[in-house]
């Protein structure tokens, strides 16, 4: 018998710099926000992403919160999303008075359809957001115009992008708030982490209030003022000086680790590309003139009948296959916060079809899952 493979879904990304970091963070004795390597993180994303404020926030979660508050929602107004996406976008809204609208996704990428969106625009409308996912960006052209025309702010919930590009563009910068996430299933992390990226210059003095606790001591930190006060709400956003040390090392390697993801995406690409051919898999399309970071592979089979049983064949061939999301929309909170304004014509049907396979940095076994999925079709009708 051949031994039984053991492939897991994902291993967070260590580089080897992250101990000596965190070694002098010990050593220095300084363990709260605003020491040295929260310093270097905010000037290494903001050099690299040239925007004028990059906050390191203890996750992406609080990113996107700290987003929903620039936006200055009042009860009522209404925020359009899609509704496959994760809970924390929604939340982060909701927790501002906002009104859910949540719209469809196109097919080909699962990210949001302008055109679902641009019929869901109504005067109450305020934000758009663009949900970047498995790392491959929106319609941001579309998006953007729409954004212009009804005068609305567009945030970009990039936890999935980090280094994907849309044209020459980052994501991340392509709207007024860009969100990334460092939790360690992501393609750079620190356990729980996160990054707010600021595009206006006038929205940087609020937004660092925001992050400091709704007080200006960021401005105090680099001796602009001489003491600091209580400004407007904010919370604990800032991250501690031990996940910025642990950041520091992932971010000085994030090319590295998204190139490898990247050749782990291509040679499934490749790998599956008969399946495909043969009508058997979808995958994603990545748009024209974008490139994306690797950050999921995910495969649409042809039903959720389908799907349950390739995800049972492939666990009993030691292969550790995911699916996510639950549309938003039909989740007991969904109902609650938000409706979901045109035709339901993708998210449901795929949400139930869509399944990610295993790919980390160092992951080695692309045949053995290939192979596996392959031995399932060679079952089925
Ligand atoms: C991971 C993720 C988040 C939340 O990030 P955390 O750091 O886990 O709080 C938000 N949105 C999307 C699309 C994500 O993938």
């Amino acid at each position: 018998m051949p031994e039984q493979k053991n492939i897991p879904f994902n291993r967070p990304a260590v580089t080897g710099h992250e101990e000596s970091y965190l070694l002098e963070v010990l050593r220095r004795r300084k363990f709260s926000g605003g020491g040295e390597f929260s310093r270097r993180c905010g000037s290494w994303l903001r050099q690299r992403f040239e925007v004028p404020a990059a906050l390191v926030t203890t996750s992406g979660t609080h990113a996107l919160e700290m987003a929903a508050l620039l936006c200055r929602l009042e009860p009522g107004d209404e925020v359009i999303l899609p509704s496959f996406g994760f809970s924390s976008t929604a939340t982060a809204f909701v927790r501002c008075g906002a009104r859910l609208v949540f719209v469809d996704v196109r097919a080909s990428t699962m990210n949001i359809d302008p055109e679902a969106v641009a019929a869901a625009i109504g005067p109450r409308t305020r934000v758009i957001v663009a949900l970047h996912y498995a790392g491959v960006p929106c319609d941001m052209d579309a998006l953007n115009q729409l954004a212009r025309s009804h005068d609305l702010v567009v945030v970009e919930d990039a936890a999935q992008a980090i280094f994907s590009k849309y044209g020459e563009r980052l994501c991340g910068t392509l709207g007024d708030y860009g969100c990334f996430s460092f939790h360690e299933t992501k393609n750079l992390q620190c356990g729980e982490g996160g990054a707010l990226l600021v595009s206006s210059a006038d929205q940087v003095g609020r937004a660092e209030v925001i992050w400091e606790k709704g007080t200006d001591r960021a401005r105090f930190f680099r001796g602009e003022i001489d003491k600091y006060t209580w400004r407007d709400i904010g919370s604990s956003y800032v991250a501690s000086e031990l996940t910025a040390a642990f950041l520091l090392a992932q971010l000085e390697r994030g090319r590295e680790l998204t190139e490898a993801r990247l050749r782990i995406w291509d040679a499934y690409r490749q790998r599956l590309d008969p399946l495909v051919d043969g009508g058997r898999l979808e995958v994603a399309r990545v748009p024209e003139g974008s490139t994306h970071n690797g950050h999921i592979f995910w495969v649409k089979v042809k039903d959720l009948a389908e799907r349950t049983a390739f995800l049972s064949y492939l666990a009993d061939q030691g292969v550790h296959a995911v699916f996510h999301y639950l549309p938003l929309h039909s989740s007991p909170a969904g109902v609650r916060f938000g409706r979901f304004h045109g035709e339901d014509r993708v998210t449901t049907r795929d949400s139930e079809r869509l399944v990610r396979l295993p790919l980390f940095d160092g992951l080695e076994e692309v045949e053995c899952v290939a192979d596996a999925i392959e031995g399932f079709y060679r079952n089925v009708e």
